[in-house]
């Protein structure tokens, strides 16, 4: 552990992938940077595990938009991400696959626009033009966007036109066959994706970053020990089980942040990369805009997800060069709304293998919609590695129970399943919440809203004046929306012409 620093000219609360962005923009201007963690291990959902001598992933899993000319491309090279994250392109005609409870066919997403088109078109053959409609309209929205066309003039940007459109009434508006729609919005697990609220420009980014290039990482965590290794490189502090709170603050700006452990943190500026609502709990709120404090309070979040995670016996399982999205309830945009008889209604699931010469998977994960409720009776405990607690054995049977019908469920679409299973362990909301914080363990941070896109709407500036804000909350979640959320942020702070400039150099 290095010494702290009487004062730093950025503190960082949280280590999530935005936070250690910022970090990395910051330290590399030769600021001095202090990182602070809560848990054992740095990166948020970027962390993984062992178990029974195999490694997990507890959250990404595949990335888009990696090669030359795409959105992701010039800022991997910035962070030197780019040669030191070991990743593998998932099958071109099918980087991800959709398929129903019922219906024999597995529905592709293919790689590159014209190859989407194609391989659709072979199940669809009569929607040639749908298709393209569909493509240029993910197209022309991302179009729209800042950060994400580094090439682009955005002296007049115009994204808030894009935030009032719906994902499922822009699908439907380029199709009027039902199955296609189903399948154009098939893997909506990945913005949990709800047919009443879910903005079309989040469908559109993220599509678009997959159809450009898909790739599958060896393990997440390689993101987050390549950015630590250059942070302290470049003389940054990052310190684990350093749990903040509290942040001490005036109305007018913070002054320093306490820990778990009793040490007061100063800092010049300070940037939080956890929940905007958990930032404003450690705030001293007094003298803030009341109608600012309530809003941040009120945000409403993500639903959450039961994890299944499986250590697959040698030899048993072919591995897929690409990921699955089941659906045993055919209403795609409802999955994460059920009865608690009818829980299983959508499926998305991971595979993974040793090596890329191996042709069996060692691992497979699977994911379903689990509301907080399902385990709020259990809420009033709390365990991660740091502070490990046993929950209960009413939870315990819980989480058994779940964990059988999710395998039955596979069972169905993987024939012999149950003799492939070596071991399995199992993450719930409560899980997700007590390793990342994250409020009622939502999957994605605060939920995106078509109806009221201003509600949802989070600036990285805060009415402080040196407090910022990063992460999932401020533009959009997962690698690319983290990414481009930590570039938002960093502009307040060094200027938004300078970065773009700096970035340009690494398309
Ligand atoms: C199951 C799952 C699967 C996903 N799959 C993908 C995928 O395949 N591809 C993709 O691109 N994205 C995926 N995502 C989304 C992506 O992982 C997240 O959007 C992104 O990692 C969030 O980063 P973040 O910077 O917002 O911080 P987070 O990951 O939320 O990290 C916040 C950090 O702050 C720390 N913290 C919290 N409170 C405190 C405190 N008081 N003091 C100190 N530290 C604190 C936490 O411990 C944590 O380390 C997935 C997410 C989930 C949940």
């Amino acid at each position: 552990m290095p010494q702290l620093k009487e004062e730093y000219d950025i503190v960082i609360i949280g280590s999530g992938l935005g936070g250690l962005l910022c970090g990395y923009v910051l330290a590399e201007e030769g600021k001095s940077v202090c990182i602070l963690e809560k848990n054992a291990q740095i990166g948020g959902n970027l962390q993984t595990f062992k178990r029974d001598k195999v490694k997990f992933d507890s959250g990404v899993h595949y990335i888009g938009g990696l090669d030359k000319g795409q959105a992701l491309y010039p800022f991997f090279r910035y962070f030197n991400l780019m040669d030191n994250v070991e990743k593998d392109l998932l099958d071109k005609d099918a980087y991800d696959v959709i398929s129903f409870e019922n219906d024999k066919a597995h529905y592709p997403h293919g790689q590159g626009y014209e190859n989407f088109v194609q391989q659709l078109l072979r199940h669809f053959p009569h929607e040639e033009k749908g298709l393209r409609k569909y493509c240029g309209e993910i197209q022309r929205i991302c179009e729209k966007f800042e950060w994400y066309n580094l090439d682009r003039d955005y002296t007049e940007t115009d994204e808030m036109s894009a935030f009032s459109l719906s994902a499922k009434q822009v699908i439907a508006s380029c199709t009027s066959d039902q199955k296609l729609q189903k399948v154009l919005a098939g893997s909506n697990l990945l913005y949990a994706g709800d047919g009443e609220s879910s903005p079309f420009y989040i469908h559109a980014l993220i599509l678009d970053s997959y159809i450009g290039s898909a790739y599958k990482l060896k393990h997440s965590d390689q993101i987050s020990k390549q950015l630590r290794k250059d942070i302290k490189k470049m003389g940054g502090h990052i310190f684990i089980d350093a749990e903040v709170i509290k942040i001490n603050n005036t109305p007018k700006f913070v002054e320093y942040v306490e820990l778990a452990g009793g040490e007061t943190i100063r800092g010049k500026q300070f940037i939080s990369n956890i929940h905007p609502t958990q930032t404003f709990r450690l705030l001293n709120t007094e003298g803030l805009r009341k109608v600012n404090v309530n809003r941040m309070m009120q945000l409403e979040n993500t639903t959450s997800a039961f994890i299944l995670y499986i250590k697959l016996k040698p030899n048993t399982f072919k591995f897929s060069n690409c990921n699955r999205y089941h659906f045993i309830d055919e209403d795609v945009w409802n999955a994460h709304s059920y009865d608690p008889d009818n829980w299983l209604k959508a499926l998305a699931i991971f595979n993974s293998r040793p090596n890329t010469q191996t042709f069996y998977a060692h691992t497979l994960t699977a994911m379903a919609y689990m509301k907080y409720e399902d385990v709020k009776r259990w809420e009033d405990s709390f365990n991660t590695t740091l502070s490990e607690s046993e929950r209960s054995d009413d939870y315990v049977k819980f989480k058994k129970e779940r964990a059988e019908e999710m395998i039955a469920a596979l069972a169905k679409i993987y024939p012999d399943f149950d003799s492939c299973i070596e071991s399995y362990y199992t993450a719930t909301p409560l899980t997700q919440r007590d390793y990342t914080g994250a409020i009622e363990g939502g999957l994605y941070g605060i939920k995106k809203d078509f109806n009221a896109p201003v509600k949802s709407f989070i600036s990285a500036n805060t009415k402080l004046d040196n407090l910022f804000l990063t992460g999932q909350n401020v533009i959009l979640h997962g690698v690319l929306g983290v990414t481009i959320s930590a570039m938002v942020t960093c502009q307040f702070i060094l200027g938004k012409k300078y970065m773009l400039d700096k970035l340009k150099a690494f398309a």
